[in-house]
């Protein structure tokens, strides 16, 4: 038998996937078009709800992939069907035949310049979520202000918003938004922090209690509203209008950051890689699972396997729950085969 499997995307979806392969006997190969494995979570700073560092999150897989092949900077030329296998090819020309292929290739972020009023790359202090990432990862980013005495995240970036042409709620954005404020105020503990939100969707373990924490240990602000209005004052700052809906009134604030959540969207290339092997994908541009209760990991299409964000948003403990039952979906296929 044929034991090598190729799973498309070297996130933690993809590491996984590997991880439990190989302990399972069999020979996964990751291809990843990045210059390095991790994906998204190599980007965050640390994860909520426990504030645990991404790195310790990480770290445990190099040794765990150590004897797995991993290519990098490979992308997918094409994949065929053999009689019982796939073809693949890569991008640096190389064929390889695997018995199963498992997608994982995650997400991207809604473009927040998609919405003009909010005025991302157009005002000085107006960052996404993912450049406050980076800043808590390198503290260089001169949108950032040195001493910032009011900031604002706007939640449901490019999420639940038709005009946006997303209408699904992008999961992870109100408890990144609870975490990324929480860090912000650790940093600056005397600026005043405020969440404008349409409601909070706080669906996991410990994530009310972070909220609570939030407003009683830190002091962070909620306003439940829609922003609809964002402009640069004279002086350089950041002014939000919106309307506070809990107690009936408009409210304008000045602030001298502004961070935008951006919410995950389907990754591109979802349908190219779709489209190559005859797999639908979802009205949203995620891959379709088989069905949404207790095949998520697995596709229409005998021997190919879903782990991860590429099918829709999640945690990363969502995700790597997914990515065992991806590698115990192929491991069950690969004995039913024999
Ligand atoms: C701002 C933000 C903060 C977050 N913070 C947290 C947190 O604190 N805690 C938490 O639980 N979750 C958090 N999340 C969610 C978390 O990022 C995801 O759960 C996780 O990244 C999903 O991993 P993944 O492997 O499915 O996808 P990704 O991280 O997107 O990885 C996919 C990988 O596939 C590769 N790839 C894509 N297409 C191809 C292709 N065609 N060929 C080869 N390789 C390809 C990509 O380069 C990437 O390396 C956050 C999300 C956001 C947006
Ligand atoms: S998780 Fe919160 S911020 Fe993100 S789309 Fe859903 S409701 Fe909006």
């Amino acid at each position: 038998m044929n034991n090598k499997i190729l799973i498309v995307g070297g996130g933690i979806a993809g590491m996984e996937t590997a991880r439990q392969l190989k302990a399972l006997g069999l020979n996964p190969v990751i291809v990843e078009k990045s210059s390095s494995l991790g994906g998204h979570v190599a980007q965050w700073h640390c994860l909520f709800p426990d504030m645990t560092p991404s790195r310790k999150v990480l770290e445990p897989y190099d040794e765990a992939l150590k004897d797995v092949e991993i290519l990098l900077e490979t992308e997918i030329s094409s994949i065929n069907r053999l009689q019982k296998d796939y073809s693949v090819v890569l991008s640096n020309g190389r064929t390889l035949n695997c018995s199963a292929v498992v997608f994982a290739t995650g997400f991207r972020l809604f473009e927040a310049e998609r919405k003009e009023e909010y005025g991302y790359g157009i005002y000085d202090h107006v960052i996404t979520n993912k450049d406050l990432e980076a800043w808590f990862n390198t503290r260089s980013d001169e949108r950032v202000p040195a001493k910032p005495s009011a900031i604002g995240f706007v939640h449901c970036v490019g999420s639940r918003d038709l005009k946006a042409g997303n209408t699904q709620c992008s999961k992870v954005c109100c408890i990144t938004a609870i975490k990324q404020a929480i860090e912000l105020k650790e940093q600056f503990p005397n600026s005043e922090i405020y969440c404008f939100y349409m409601d909070l969707r706080l669906f996991g373990k410990k994530y009310e209690d972070f909220y609570i924490n939030a407003q009683r240990d830190f002091g962070i602000h909620f306003i439940r509203g829609r922003v609809s209005e964002v402009c640069e004052t004279i002086d350089g700052r950041v002014q939000v209008k919106a309307e506070d809906t809990l107690v009936g009134k408009p409210v304008k604030v000045k602030l001298d950051l502004l961070v935008l959540m951006s919410g995950i969207v389907c990754n591109k290339e979802n349908q190219a890689l779709a489209h190559s092997v005859q797999m639908p994908v979802d009205d949203d541009g995620f891959f379709r699972s088989k069905d949404n209760i207790i095949s998520i990991t697995e596709a229409d299409r005998a021997g190919l396997f879903y782990a991860g964000t590429c099918t829709g948003p999640k945690t990363v403990p969502e995700t790597v729950a997914e990515a065992r039952s991806a590698a115990l979906n192929v491991y069950n296929y690969l004995k039913g085969r024999k």
